[in-house]
């Protein structure tokens, strides 16, 4: 799944168009990692880059997206660390690496969540 610029947001916190989707402020600068498929991202208002993996599950992960989604299902079904890499071929230590990154990335995401509730109840 591609994701098009606009639906990008800038993720500088001092930045007037930090978390503005559709602001038109990101193009992308340049293509990285293996088969350069990695989109770094230039916001015009303020000039900082970033990866269009920042703040995602694939950050800085060497697994292919597939691989890690494919671990996150088996997880979801309750699989053991163990019986994946028994599966998959892939390191414990990898699949405990993102299980942590996984746990990491759902509190952000509810405590995001909440905060877009509280904002809308103050509203
Ligand atoms: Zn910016």
């Amino acid at each position: 799944m591609i994701i098009e610029e606009e639906d990008f947001c800038c993720l500088n916190e001092k930045c007037p168009d930090y978390n503005k989707k559709g602001a038109a402020n990101i193009k992308i600068h340049s293509t990285y990692g293996k088969h350069a498929r990695i989109r770094m991202l230039k916001c015009k208002t303020c000039g900082s880059f970033f990866s269009e993996r920042k703040n995602t599950l694939f950050y800085n992960c060497r697994l292919p997206e597939g691989q890690i989604t494919e671990i996150i299902n088996l997880l979801g079904r309750g699989y053991s660390i163990r019986k994946i890499h028994r599966l998959t071929g892939i390191s414990r230590n990898a699949i405990s690496r993102l299980v942590h990154i996984t746990a990491r990335y759902t509190n952000q995401c509810i405590e995001c969540h909440f905060k877009e509730i509280e904002n809308d109840i103050k509203i």
